[in-house]
Order: structure tokens, then C-alpha cells, then sequence
């Protein structure tokens, strides 16, 4: 048990007992105080229109990308920026103040996309940190234009350069997607995340095109591969020397295990899932953040906004299930998607930022197996949400207590955990 001492918007002290006072002290009663939750890939642009749109039929990636060209081409600024609010404040009081959002940058929404985002980040700078990645939805060679207006993008405020080379109509095209984006990065000196095959098809072979060029142009660090879905089809040596060559040569990999719902679609059991080769990119040494992608769009109809759900599932998927297998998954929407995102003062100790999420949970494990509510979400030393979440049985009249605990007995309320302001915290 520990008290955290917030000075300013950095973690001043982590001691058993801090003695004094501080203008802001909040009582945690045992619970469990975490870094806040890093969402590494979110589609902010595309959130929320699930009720704008026919259902997705054959619950493909190619149906959701095509229905999305109607909610694209009428969208205006103003509609992206309110429907990317609303997921903005529930990841918020789920404990995220970390967002990277891919924003589709092509020929049919133009820049009003970018631009929504770009005003919901503006928004709600007080809560949180959005980075934006231009992201050619469409594909570049597959529709004139975009490679202008992905210039233009990061002119107007963009942070990271996207891809989807796999969506090109062959190999040679798909390298020169790589190629461009890349050139886009050195110029303005930006990272780069790309959705890397994105599909069941085998012979979808841009990953090793990514890690190419990272290692040619000297990115090292900078570059997230999303997605990889086409990796679990792939041979086992090629997979082995391919997770070898992007730990050495510093490409990350981004999970997104919500795409088991639209790969694999076409097949008869045993169906593809499209879940990245998360164990073995571990082994590898490859830094592995995962991401919840859509939320309750043509692609998927749920999501909650919520990495702690992401992570739940994320171990399913790769079957991640012992005591170090869930420290890591839940590092992977922790300190793993912070190096993806280049947080450098992330964590809990001393000089970090004061970033931090309180669960009501004892434990990694029950942060995952509960997904309890998260009593406060704290950005940059101040508390920029609160949930209070009361439950009560309502028990037949003489019915025994015993074996069916109240709240109160629970043992997440057993002792104290203050985490308490400094006095030069606000
Ligand atoms: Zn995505």
C-alpha cells in the first residue's frame, strides 16, 4: 500500500505514508492506482455511425469500407468532431489520456475528417493527448489525388503518417504506398503507422516491405505495423525471420484483435481470425501494444472505448493466460502502447507524468477479469474524471446472508490507499 504525491504534472513522491496536506486528496481506499490506459489505434473519424448505415452483410472488411464511403462523402466537420467526442469522454473515464486516431485521408472525405478530429482534439486538450495519423483509407495509387492531399494533411496538423499498402491493386504498387509514405515521413520528420495486411490472403507480404524500408531509411523505433492480420497464415520460418528482423530493426507491432470479427469470413471451419502472432512477436523481442480500432462502425458494431476490454479479449485471442502472460497483455494498453506512442515519462515512479487511472480492483488479474469501474482518471496531475458506482442486492426477507457478500465486504475496500495532492498541486 502507497501514497502518491502530485506535484504540477509530474509524480513527486511514491512513499508507504506521505505526511502533510495537499489541496486536492483523494481517498482510494485499497484500490488499485495504474498508469492511465494508452488506446495506440482508434478510427475517432469513423466512431458512432453504426445507426447512420445499413448493416454490414457479409461482415467483411471490403462491405464496411464500401458502406463507410456514404458517412464519408456526407460528414461534415462538425458531425466527426461531436461523434469523436463522445468516444473521447467514455475512453476518458475508462482511464485513457493517450490516443493515437487513424483519420481517413483520401478523395471522397477530403480533409473534413482531419479536421474533425483535429477540433474534437482541440476540444478536449484539457482530458487528454491525441496523436493523428493520416491514414489513405483508399489506398494512394488506387485513388488519384490522395497522395496530395496526404501532404496537405500533415501540413495541417497531422502527427503521423499512415498506410494501407496491402490495399493496392499488386506487389510493386504496394511498395511504392510504402515508399511514398515513407518519403511523406522524412519530410516532415514524423512517425509512421501503417494498417499492414489487413487480410486472410497469404501471399499479402507488405509487412517485410515496412520493415525494408524502416531499416533502409533508418526509422528505427518510429514505425508501428497495425493489424498483421495476414501473419497467421503465413509460414512458420518466414514468421520467425520476419518477428526476428522487426525487433532488430525497431518496427512495433499493433494488435488489433477485434478484427477476428471480419477476417476469415469466406472460410468453412477452421476459419482465419486474423489475429497477429502476438505470443511469438513476444518472444521475439518485438514491443507489442494492442488497440480497440472501431467502435461501433461498419466494421465492428460494439466497442466500448474501453482498453481494459480490448486487453480481456487481446488475451483470449492469443491465449494469454498465466500470471506473467496477463501483466503483459495489460501492458500492452499500458507500458507497451506507451513505447508505441513514444510516451517517454510514462509509468509509475517518481518524475513520471502523473498520469494515472484508479480501479476498483486489487490486482492486474481482476482488472481484466472485472473490468471494474474506474473511480478516477487523473491527466497531468489533475483529476479529469470521477465515477461512483453503487450496487446493491435487494434480498428476499429472511433469506441468509452467508455466501452472497454485500459491496462492504468485498475486499477491494478492506484498507486504504490514499493518493494524495502535493501542496503545489492544484
Ligand atoms: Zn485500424
Amino acid at each position: 500500500m502507497h501514497d502518491v504525491g502530485v506535484s504540477g504534472d509530474r509524480i513527486a513522491r511514491i512513499e508507504p505514508r506521505l505526511e502533510g496536506e495537499a489541496p486536492v486528496e483523494l481517498d482510494g481506499e485499497g484500490r488499485l492506482a495504474s498508469p492511465a490506459l494508452v488506446e495506440a489505434h482508434i478510427h475517432l473519424d469513423k466512431v458512432n455511425v453504426w445507426p447512420l448505415l445499413p448493416s454490414n452483410r457479409t461482415g467483411t472488411l471490403a462491405e464496411a469500407i464500401q458502406l463507410l464511403h456514404r458517412t464519408k462523402a456526407a460528414s461534415g466537420v462538425d458531425e466527426v468532431a461531436e461523434r469523436a467526442g463522445q468516444v473521447i469522454r467514455r475512453a476518458v473515464l475508462a482511464g485513457v489520456t493517450t490516443f493515437r486516431s487513424h483519420v481517413d485521408v483520401d478523395t471522397i472525405g477530403g480533409l473534413r475528417p482531419l479536421q474533425g478530429v483535429l477540433k474534437a482534439r482541440a476540444e478536449h486538450a484539457d482530458l487528454c493527448e491525441i496523436q493523428v495519423v493520416a491514414f489513405p483509407q483508399e489506398g494512394i495509387e488506387r485513388d488519384p489525388g490522395t497522395a496530395e492531399l496526404l501532404g496537405s494533411a500533415m501540413q495541417e496538423g497531422a502527427d503521423l503518417v499512415g498506410g494501407m499498402p496491402h490495399w493496392e491493386v499488386d506487389p510493386e504498387a504496394s511498395r511504392r504506398h510504402v515508399s511514398f509514405c515513407f518519403d511523406l515521413a522524412e519530410r516532415f520528420d514524423a512517425d509512421v503507422d501503417m494498417h499492414v495486411d489487413e487480410t486472410d490472403r497469404r501471399e499479402s507480404r507488405t509487412l517485410e516491405m515496412v520493415v525494408d524500408e524502416t531499416e533502409r531509411r533508418g526509422w528505427g523505433g518510429r514505425v508501428t505495423a497495425g493489424h498483421c492480420c495476414a501473419m497467421v497464415v503465413w509460414e512458420q520460418e518466414y514468421v520467425d525471420r520476419l518477428l526476428g528482423r522487426m525487433a532488430q530493426v525497431g518496427v512495433n507491432l499493433c494488435s488489433n484483435p477485434l478484427s477476428m470479427v471480419v477476417q476469415g469470413r469466406d472460410d468453412l471451419e477452421p476459419r482465419r481470425r486474423g489475429i497477429a502472432r502476438v505470443k511469438e512477436a513476444l518472444a521475439a523481442g518485438v514491443t507489442v501494444g494492442t488497440g480497440q480500432d472501431c467502435v461501433h462502425d461498419a466494421f465492428y458494431p460494439f466497442g466500448a472505448a474501453d482498453p481494459l476490454q480490448v486487453a480481456l479479449l487481446q488475451a483470449h485471442a492469443a491465449q494469454l493466460t498465466t500470471s506473467e502472460e496477463i501483466s503483459v497483455v495489460l501492458g500492452m494498453v499500458r507500458e507497451s502502447a506507451a513505447r508505441v506512442l513514444r510516451i517517454s515519462d510514462y509509468g509509475l515512479y517518481e518524475g513520471a507524468r502523473a498520469d494515472l487511472v484508479v480501479l476498483d480492483a486489487e490486482s492486474a488479474l481482476d482488472a481484466l477479469r472485472l473490468l471494474p469501474s474506474r473511480r478516477w482518471t487523473i491527466h497531468r496531475g489533475r483529476v479529469v474524471s470521477e465515477t461512483r458506482q453503487e450496487a446493491e442486492l435487494h434480498r428476499s426477507r429472511g433469506a441468509p446472508i452467508a455466501g452472497c457478500p454485500s459491496r462492504s465486504d468485498l475486499p477491494i475496500h478492506k484498507s486504504l490507499s490514499p493518493v494524495a495532492h502535493s501542496p503545489q498541486a492544484r
